[in-house]
């Protein structure tokens, strides 16, 4: 557009101005007063300008500027240029912004920002959550001031960020978090908690496996080293305590058999990976197996066994693991109960699924035992569970089955009258679901 906004070219603009004035007041004889007359008017459009200018910027709420002549059309376009240019910017700003604050509500983690004196400026979504903030009441508020920890305050103070700590949350007492500063900007730092409740509750019950298993495993070894010791000398051994040897690292072997492959059970059903559940099993010939399996440990025990089956009730499932399920339920009803006991056994169809209970008058088990009964080698009573070879494993390998079959298991006992232990197969898992029965 070449606009000339020289000192010599305003001059000249203002002499060609000037001039049809000059001319026109020395013909007249009014020089002065012409050339006075002409720069008033000047000065009047230029205050004219001047406030529509004033008007526009302050009082008028459009963009567009008003209409202009002259100079003032360059001023005002100029002005409007710059205001549209700041206008994009602000606005990729404001986009740039709510990106960058969409991911951080995205990230999986808790993320705060704040001044090296724990100042909080800003914190997303989780974080609010995991440490109970209020936002954005809390902003402009020490970190040290809302977890406020002892160990959480030292580590902060310190200022070593090189490792993370460990913590539970100050606003969900069973959470526990893990927490890593990093310097972040000019004198700010960042910091990220992600929730580790999952991972320590693993942790711990793996270690808690290994030192079950050792325990379990170095009783029958210890009795077992103490009777080969005694061996050593055979001739000194009386035959009567020699056979009791014998007999006693018997069982003992027998038990760690029994729990190694209840371990390995365990694994197999716990890695196995979702069914289709395409395959139909027949529970009632399942329970029919069980029972002929059973026979020579009930023929000791003399119970009575009754049973209640729905024969055309099948279910789409694993039939192995079902089949464990049903064995270990019958074996402990068989086991825990004393010799001459009365047990039921029903397989019935019931208005949200089909249902497999056994019902025993044993020694029933007492409620504070109940919600750990399915944890692995919990035994009510250790001492008693050995005589009977029980590793506390069976209602674990119980548990993870019925998981398989979105099911669960069912305890209602009495201590002292007997126990009821049941679990309820989803309709969707029942073969040709008939109307209800119940
Ligand atoms: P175990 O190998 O010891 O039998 P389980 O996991 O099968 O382990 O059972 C856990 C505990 O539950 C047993 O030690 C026993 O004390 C108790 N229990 C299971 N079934 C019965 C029952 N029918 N009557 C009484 N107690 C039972």
């Amino acid at each position: 557009m070449g606009r000339d906004y020289t000192l010599y070219a305003i001059f000249k603009g203002l002499v060609i101005y000037l001039l049809p004035f000059a001319v026109l007041g020395w013909l007249l004889n009014i020089f002065w007063p012409a050339l006075a007359i002409a720069l008033a008017l000047k000065l009047a459009w230029h205050y004219y300008f001047q406030f529509r200018l004033s008007r526009w910027l302050w009082d008028s709420r459009t963009m567009l500027p008003p209409k202009a002549l002259g100079l003032w059309t360059d001023i005002y376009d100029g002005i409007y240029r710059t205001l549209r240019r700041n206008q994009f910017r602000r606005r990729a700003l404001t986009t740039l912004l709510k990106r960058f604050r969409q991911a951080s509500e995205a990230l999986p983690d808790a993320a705060i920002v704040m001044q090296e004196d724990g100042t909080l400026i800003w914190s997303n979504k989780l974080a609010q959550i995991y440490f109970g903030l209020q936002w954005p009441s809390d902003s402009g508020i020490r970190i040290t001031n809302l977890i406020r920890q002892p160990r959480f305050v030292d580590y902060f103070n310190a200022a070593d960020f090189s490792e993370s700590i460990i913590l539970g949350s100050p606003a969900h007492s069973s959470m526990e978090l893990d927490i890593r500063i990093m310097p972040y900007a000019d004198n700010q730092y960042l910091l990220v908690a992600q929730d580790v409740t999952q991972l320590r509750k693993l942790e711990r019950m793996r270690k808690d496996f290994v030192a079950n298993v050792s325990h379990e495993l170095k009783t029958p070894l210890t009795v077992m080293q103490g009777y080969l010791e005694m061996l050593e000398d055979p001739e000194r051994m009386p035959v009567k305590q020699l056979h009791k040897a014998i007999g006693d690292m018997q069982s003992q072997t027998e038990r760690m058999q029994n729990m190694v492959s209840q371990l390995l059970e365990l694994s197999r059903i716990e890695s196995s990976s979702p069914d289709s559940f395409s395959h139909e099993v027949n529970v009632s010939q399942l329970i029919a197996t069980v029972l002929r399996e059973v026979e020579l440990l009930n023929a000791e025990k003399q119970h009575h066994i009754d049973l209640d089956l729905d024969a055309d009730l099948s279910v789409y499932g694993s039939e192995e693991k079902l089949r464990t399920v049903i064995m270990n339920l019958v074996n402990n009803a068989i086991k825990y109960t004393p010799s001459g006991g009365e047990l039921r056994i029903s397989w019935k169809r019931k208005r949200l699924g089909a249902e497999f209970a056994i019902k025993d008058n044993g020694p029933g088990i007492a409620a504070k035992h109940q919600q750990r009964l399915t944890e692995r080698f919990y035994r009510v009573d250790k001492d008693r569970n050995s005589a009977t070879g029980g590793t506390g494993l069976g209602l674990s390998i119980v548990k993870h089955a019925l998981d398989y079959h979105r099911s669960h298991l069912q305890l209602y006992s009495i201590e002292g009258q007997g126990s009821r232990f049941s679990f309820l197969l989803p309709s969707e898992l029942v073969v040709s679901a008939k109307p209800d029965s119940e």
